[in-house]
């Protein structure tokens, strides 16, 4: 499958990881819209979170708690959490992702 997010995930593609573990890979922005802003995104390609079946939703809490995670394993002192969904949500890349995103943001993701 051609996505650029597995590929990173599968360090096909290089990128800034700052977390992994067996479900999940966070990587920095290449294009960061605030002081720190990371992707989360399951290593299982979802497209999207209109693409989310009932068998993911373990999957999906576990993704909120990595970002906590991360959010205290990089001290932040507070963080802004935003899933684009779908073009019309400014969806750019169809593997699901959360932004982690800490200080001012400059514009939103
Ligand atoms: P979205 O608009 O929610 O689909 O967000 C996609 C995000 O992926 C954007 O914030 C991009 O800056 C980011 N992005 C695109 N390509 C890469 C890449 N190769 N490495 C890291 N981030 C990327
Ligand atoms: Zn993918």
């Amino acid at each position: 499958m051609d996505c650029l997010f597995c590929k990173i995930a599968n360090k096909e593609v290089s990128s800034e990881i700052v977390y992994e573990d067996d479900k999940f890979v966070a990587f920095k922005d290449i294009a960061p819209k605030a002081p720190t802003h990371f992707l989360i995104v399951p290593r299982k390609h979802i497209a999207s979170i209109d693409h989310v079946e009932i068998e993911d939703k373990t999957l999906m809490g576990e993704l909120i708690l990595v970002a906590q995670k991360i959010a205290r394993e990089k001290s932040l002192k507070g963080y802004k959490l935003l899933i684009n969904v779908g073009r019309g949500g400014g969806q750019i890349i169809d593997h699901l992702h959360l932004h982690l995103l800490s200080g001012r943001p400059t514009q939103l993701p």
